[in-house]
């Protein structure tokens, strides 16, 4: 379950390591469930699995472990846990947050009689994380660049404090999920615009996810709006002149795609551009208000993307790492022009790397479809622990 599409896949696991058989249905999180009531939400979930399930489920006896996904930060104190801390995302559903959302989901699933139980809860991160890991060794964190932004690695047990009292052994490996979505919510250290002190005190969770609504794909196009509409709005600026705005005046009327189309556009005409703004907003433009529009768009883009980087290398210097791939998902990962080599520059300056450097030694690399791959590493490996009588 992410910000924007929820994913069901059914996921074979051969003896093999390093692959994996994968069948999946995608739908679309309703808009109106991300500000209802909690049990539509579950029942949205069970009855999109129940449709998975039976279109695709072959008949055998026996539970099914599922491993959910959860793309929000929570508080975890067993594999098939998870309290929620708070929704993000625009998400605003009471009666959740401080909740286990496990018996949520597995009472919206046994409504329907499925055999089904959940065998473990995971961030898309972590998911991301495991995936990748399965496949190319090499993996030491998972990031998203999405709906939302965050990213997970692996942290020995002795470096976690909070976990000191389980007298685990300190090599014992453990994913963190970051969440550096809530970095800086103090406001001490990002410098933030107008338009990011608005995006946050108009927001559902103001004061919350301070770095993620400066870099993330639900923010993007709210960021480029604000400064459109307080360009026109300023009488020392000449910007869409005698025009109705009022279609630009409707928040989150535009999404990261609207950006994306409008950094692909070949930049002799702007036509793209110009068409887009027709279309969706009723505004003619000439030709400097196309170059500001794309200008802007460049500098939202870049900011997000070296950020962005900025987190990838947090975790390379805490932990030290000198070489690794990052497997990363997200629709700004995959599908915003320019994120990856913006993001990889940034990188490239922020850990000093020498100009001569042929490869760069930290790679942020596609994992697609990840977390749901990741979720079900995990739910596989949980009951062989069982099993084994391991946990
Ligand atoms: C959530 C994280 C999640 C990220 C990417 C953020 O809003 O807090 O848990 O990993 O979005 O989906
Ligand atoms: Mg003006």
């Amino acid at each position: 379950m992410g910000g924007t599409n929820l994913r069901v896949c059914e996921i074979t696991l051969p003896e093999e390591k390093s692959e994996f058989d994968i069948i999946q249905s995608k739908y679309r999180m309703p808009e109106e469930l991300k500000t209802g009531k909690s049990e539509e939400l579950w029942e949205y979930i069970a009855d999109c699995v129940q449709q998975f399930f039976e279109f695709h489920h072959e008949e055998e006896t026996g539970v099914v472990p599922l491993g959910f996904t959860f793309s929000y930060p929570a508080t975890q104190n067993y594999i098939n846990h998870g309290i929620l801390q708070t929704w993000t995302k625009g998400f605003d559903i009471e009666g959740v947050e401080g909740h286990d959302v496990v018996p949520m989901l597995e009472d919206a699933i046994a409504k329907r009689g499925l055999p089904i139980k959940v065998s473990a809860l995971i961030n898309d991160t972590t998911g991301t994380l495991i995936a990748s890991a399965y496949t190319d060794i090499s993996t030491k964190i998972g990031c998203i660049f999405g709906t939302g932004c965050n990213a997970a690695y692996m942290e020995n047990v002795g470096s976690i404090p909070k976990l000191a009292h389980l007298k685990l052994d300190p090599d014992t490996s453990m994913a963190i999920n970051c969440e550096w979505g809530a970095f800086d919510n103090e406001h001490l250290v990002l410098p933030r615009t107008a338009y990011d002190v608005k995006i946050d005190r108009d927001s559902p969770r103001p004061g919350q996810q301070a770095f993620e609504k400066m870099v993330a794909g639900l923010y993007l196009g709210e960021i480029f709006r604000l400064v459109l509409v307080d360009l026109h709005d300023n009488n020392e600026v000449n910007i869409f002149e005698g025009q109705n705005i009022e279609r630009l005046r409707k928040p989150y009327s535009l999404d990261a795609s609207f950006l994306s189309s409008i950094e692909e556009d070949p930049y002799e005409n702007l036509s793209e551009t110009q068409d887009l703004l027709l279309k969706y907003l009723d505004i003619n433009t000439n030709r400097s208000e196309l170059e500001l529009i794309r200008r802007l768009t460049e500098l939202i883009g870049t900011r997000a993307a070296r950020l962005s980087a900025c987190g990838i290398a947090a975790i390379c210097k805490k932990k030290n790492i000198k070489s690794c791939h990052v497997g990363a998902d997200g629709s700004v990962f995959n599908k915003y022009p320019h994120f990856k080599e913006r993001n990889a520059a940034a990188l490239r300056e922020i850990l000093d790397w020498p100009s001569d450097t042929r490869k760069d030694p930290i790679e942020v690399v596609a994992s697609e479809d990840g977390s749901g791959v990741g979720a079900a590493v995990i739910a596989a490996l949980t009951n062989q622990r069982i099993r084994d009588g391991n946990l």
